[in-house]
Order: structure tokens, then sequence, then C-alpha cells
């Protein structure tokens, strides 16, 4: 699990839904742009794996922009660069002049060209508004099947954040001038400079930069992360990415630690007080990405980027197809004419099947969160339960929280190292073996943590429903060595055992002080502040978008999706790592005798997480509508 702190997690509550951006226009828009252009694109040899790259002829910032289109190979190709922006939501009205020929481009992309042109010489760039026929179908399927390669072939991205605005250059102010040397302390009675750019403006004008649309599009992620080198551009501004990801890894080390007590000084407040959280938290990302970009499935990466936006819900997939290694990539042959949920629902069964495992089923979110703001053609009906709604813009923080669960998947065995093996019998079912170990009997408040007005109160009222403080020697379930007591809070981080030492710590910062990151500094204890503060986001990982219950025969603890009612069934399923909460559907499966079940979601289940509950001749086989 990703070590995040509790309080950076309150922070990103109050995330603001950012910017829509669009990575492919209308389709009337298109036309009428393009319809000028199909003299100029002339078909592309897909035996050969052809794309065009354009040259921008040098010129001042004030001049027209002309280039001009060359289709070359993967053999063939000279240098360029890639750009990397997000289309945005102008209509296509800015000239450029195309192999002498008049045409329009997005204000966006006008703005980028103008920055990016030299003066004195030519510059080569692969931009997809202008080496993709968009207006054919035909060539936009095939060309999204090598945007990865192309990405891969650039020597260099450049990223194209906007102009300067909302205060952008203060922002690369601080970048460059914050000291990015993990031994450099963030303290500005011994590096002067600091003291001019340390202050809130510039904090809030590198929130502002990051919370640009390019960081919300979908696009941008294979884009930045596939390439060998990176550049943010904003404006006149330029800085690399490896200098970013130094400070961001340096805003980590330095604000939870050693110079925790100087930002609060400065800030005096973190509530409501923008610091660089998630900003470093996105660079992270990013790094992350550039680093290991094939140490994560296909499915993972899919769940990872489920928040980016894209104005096609096919886009989700293709968005990130650069990743997908070569057998993942054979699952999914671009085609924007498919229904969406058709290939949402191939991209599952396909992996599913490939991995013989079940960790797609993790990737479900519960109903009670999706997304108020549903763009058009973005509902999609009658999907699947088993099916992740990738289309779904899901809150980015909820995607952090499911992206650690997904990461800690690999230390639970619940179903004994089995794995997926049916055959798909029915569009839309999936069939499975499945061990109903008992049902769910009572649950917690649907009361989300972040919600609460007391966390020590929340948190009592959870172990009021174990009745711990009345019967504190109580043994757990079928153990003779644990007490409830320890089985609820080992559930309440599941059981994330490196770090198990710190809870005692953490729940004295809870019942006095409501977790209150200013009376962090108040608790005596043998581990640090960022310890503990540690303990709080792996709890909160844990149990965000859940609720804790108790099972009806053996008196389980764990936790459960927050959409869990009274009655359901929790079962180990052939291929899965953690228990699931299933719901009986009234119909019956394809034949009479098979039952067909709703998936509610993954669940953690204290004492059954190892397998030691699993037993191969209780299986029997149901399916997933
Ligand atoms: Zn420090």
């Amino acid at each position: 699990m990703r070590l995040q702190p509790w309080t950076t997690r309150l922070r990103r509550k109050n995330t603001v839904a950012a910017e829509r951006a669009t990575g492919l226009l209308p389709a009337e828009v298109q036309s009428q742009l393009y319809s000028s252009l199909a003299s100029l694109y002339l078909p592309l040899d897909e035996s050969k794996q052809e794309f065009r790259i354009v040259t921008i002829a040098a010129g001042r910032f004030e001049d027209a922009i002309a280039c001009e289109l060359e289709v070359v190979s993967p053999v063939d190709s000279k240098p360029f660069e890639a750009l990397s922006y997000a289309w945005g939501d102008s209509q296509p009205s800015w000239k450029v002049y195309i192999n002498g020929t008049r045409h329009e481009i997005s204000r966006n992309l006008d703005s980028a060209l103008r920055h990016l042109r030299h003066r004195n010489r030519s510059r080569v760039l692969w931009v997809d508004a202008l080496c993709i026929n968009q207006t054919d179908l035909e060539e936009r399927n095939s060309q999204v099947k090598h945007m990865g390669t192309i990405y891969k072939m650039s020597s260099q991205v450049l990223t194209w954040l906007g102009p300067e605005y909302n205060n952008s250059d203060m922002a690369f102010d601080f970048f460059e001038t914050m000291p990015r040397d993990p031994d450099v302390h963030w303290d500005p009675a011994n590096i002067p400079e600091l003291e001019e750019v340390y202050t809130l403006r510039h904090t809030i004008a590198g929130n502002d930069l990051f919370d640009r649309a390019w960081w919300h599009r979908i696009w941008t992620v294979q884009e930045s992360g596939l390439c060998p080198k990176l550049h943010f551009v904003c404006g006149a501004r330029q800085l690399p990415a490896e200098e970013a990801f130094k400070l961001g890894v340096c805003y980590f080390k330095h604000l939870y630690t050693c110079c925790q007590d100087i930002w609060y000084a400065r800030f005096k407040s973190t509530a409501g007080q923008p610091g660089l959280g998630d900003v470093c938290t996105a660079l992270g990302k990013l790094e992350e990405m550039r680093a290991t970009n094939h140490r994560y499935t296909f499915g993972q990466i899919l769940s990872k980027f489920m928040s980016r936006h894209c104005s096609d819900p096919h886009d989700k997939v293709y968005g990130l197809l650069g990743f997908a290694d070569k057998e993942e990539a054979s699952l999914v042959v671009p085609d924007y004419a498919k229904p969406v949920a058709e290939l949402y629902e191939e991209v599952a069964l396909g992996l599913i099947q490939l991995t013989e495992d079940l960790e797609i089923l993790s990737m479900r979110l519960p109903d009670s969160y999706k997304p108020e703001r549903l763009p058009e053609g973005f509902a999609i009906e009658n999907l699947p339960t088993w099916v992740p709604n990738w289309s779904l813009d899901w809150d980015s923080p909820l995607l952090h929280d499911l992206d650690d669960r997904l990461s800690c998947l690999s230390y639970y065995n619940a179903s004994k190292g089995s794995r997926y093996s049916s055959n798909s019998v029915a569009c839309g079912l999936l069939p499975v073996r499945a061990q109903f170990i008992d049902q769910v009997a009572i649950l917690s408040k649907d009361e989300d943590h972040m919600d609460a007005p007391n966390l020590a109160e929340f948190f009592q009222d959870w172990r009021n429903m174990l009745r711990i403080t009345e019967n504190p020697g109580q043994l757990y379930a079928k153990c003779s060595s644990i007490t409830v007591d320890d089985a609820f809070w080992q559930t309440l981080c599941c059981d994330d055992s490196p770090h198990r030492r710190w809870f005692r710590a953490w729940w004295e910062w809870c019942e006095q002080h409501g977790c209150d990151p200013h009376q962090l500094m108040s608790i005596q204890s043998e581990y640090s502040r960022a310890e503990i503060n540690v303990m709080g986001g792996l709890i909160s990982t844990s149990i965000k978008m859940r609720r804790l219950f108790i099972s009806k025969d053996t008196g389980w603890i764990g936790l459960a999706p927050v959409d869990t009612l009274v009655g359901d069934k929790v079962a180990l399923l052939e291929g899965g790592r953690t228990p699931y909460i299933l719901r009986p559907t009234n119909e019956r499966g394809v034949k009479e005798t098979i039952q067909k079940y709703r998936l509610v979601g993954a669940a953690y289940v204290h004492g059954v997480m190892d397998g030691s509950e699993w037993q191969d001749d209780a299986l029997e086989y149901i399916v997933l509508a």
C-alpha cells in the first residue's frame, strides 16, 4: 500500500471538479473543419505502421502558422517531438496553413504552436489534431493502436499546460526555487531566497496550474507516461518533469516529518489551506507510470485513470491502450462504432480469462458513489454488475483509495490460490464457482467517515456494535487466540501487518483530538507523527465507501461495500483473492439449476483472508449478472 498521510486525505475531500476537457470534437464540427483537409490526408499504409509528422516553419509569435505534413513509418522517421495538450471546448477558428492551404485549429492548439515555434528554425512535431485525419473513422481506429509507439518514439514530449494565467509564472518560480535535494530542509531561516516564494499565493498558483485541463484528460496519461523525456510548458516557462518529480518527493519527505512545524507556522492552518498534497500526488502518479509502465495489469491501469475525462467513452479504454502488454492489447481492437457496454464487457471478460484472476471484480464502486454529473452519451444501460463502469468520471480521491486497496490484493489469498477457469456462457453473464461462507447480519450506519462530525464517536459506534466495551475479553469468531477488540482494529486497517504497531498511537489521537492535524504534535508516543499520520491514511483507505458488518452464523467481522444489505451472502470465488458480497436475483441462470447473483462488491473479512476457510469440495456453480 502506498503510504499516504491522513491529513492529505482530509484535504482531498475539497478538491473541486475540474474543467472538462474534450479529446475529440463533435461530429458536425469535425466534418466542417476537416472536409477541406481530405486532399492532404492521403491513405496511410497500415502494414508499415505509417503515421504523419508535421514541420512547423520558423516565425515570430504574431506571424501566421505555416506547416508541412509528411508521411513516415517507425523505420524511416526523422526525429520529432510530440505535443501533449487538452483540446479544450472552443470551436476551431484559429488559422493555420498546412501545405499552403488555410485551415482552422482550436485556440489552445494555436496558442501552443505559437509558444513552441522557434524563431529561426523549423520544429518537427507530432500533433494528433494535425497528423490524424479526424474525419476518417477507419484511420482513427488504426492510428489509435499506434499511439503508444509514436509517443515512445518521440525524442521528448512537450506537455502544453496552456498560456500564462492565474499566476502560473509564480507557480514556476516556486517549483524552480524550492530545494529539490531531500537533505535540504524547507526552512527560509537557512535559505533566504525561499522567503520570496514560500507563500500561500505561490502554493495557490501551484494548485491552479495542476488543476488545468491537461491533468484531467485521459489521452495525456499515455502521452506523458510512455515517452523518454517530458517537459512541462506553460506560456513562456518550461520545467523538465524530472525536476518537478524531485520536488514532489521532497514535499512529502519534509512536510510530514522534519519541516512540518515550519509549514504549519507559515500557513497557520491546514484546514482549507491549499498545501501541495494534490499537486505532489499527481506528480508522484505520473512519475510512477513513467518508471514502471508495465508493472500494472491493464485492468489496474483502467481503474487508476477512471477519473480522467474524454468526450467519447470508448477512449476510457482506447486512450490507455499504450500501457497494455501484447496479450492484453490483443483483446482490444479499436472500433469507435462498437457499443460501449459491449466493449467494456469484452475487456473485463478478456482480462479475467487471460489472468485467470477476478481482480476486475474488486474495481466495482458502490452505486451510491456514482458521479452525479453524467455527460451525454455516458449513461450505459444494463451493464452487468461484474463489469466496471469505466465511462463514469469517478471522483479522483475515491480512485486513490480504490487504487491503494487494489495494490493490497496481492497480500490476500482467501480462495487459496485457485485460478478462474470457466468459459462464458452468454452475453452479460460470468459463470464462476463459489463457496458461500455466511451472510450479513448486522451493519453499521450508512455514513462516510469523512462526513462524520466527530471521528472518535464514529469509531465508538462501531465498537459498540461489537460490544467491545461491555465485554472486553470476548474471543473472536473461531479463534481462541485473539479478542474481538484485536479483530476490530486489525479490520480497520485491513490487517496491514507491517504497520499495525502504530494503531494505538493513532487511536489515542483519534479519541482525544478527533484526528485534528494540529493536535498531532501533542501526542506522546514512541512513534513519529508521520507514522501515526500514515496509520490514519491506511484506515481511511480501508474503510472508505464501506460499512462494518458482523456475519450471522460465525460472527465474522468485516468491511463490506456501502450498498450491502442485511441478508446479502458472503462468498469466496474461484480465482478471487478476497471474499465478495453477492445478492441473489429473482431469475435463474441459463440452466434452471444455476442461481444468478448480482455482485455488490469485494469485502474484507477478518480471519478468512489467508484461505483458511476455502474448501474445494464446497464449491457450487453460479453466474454473476
Ligand atoms: Zn526538512
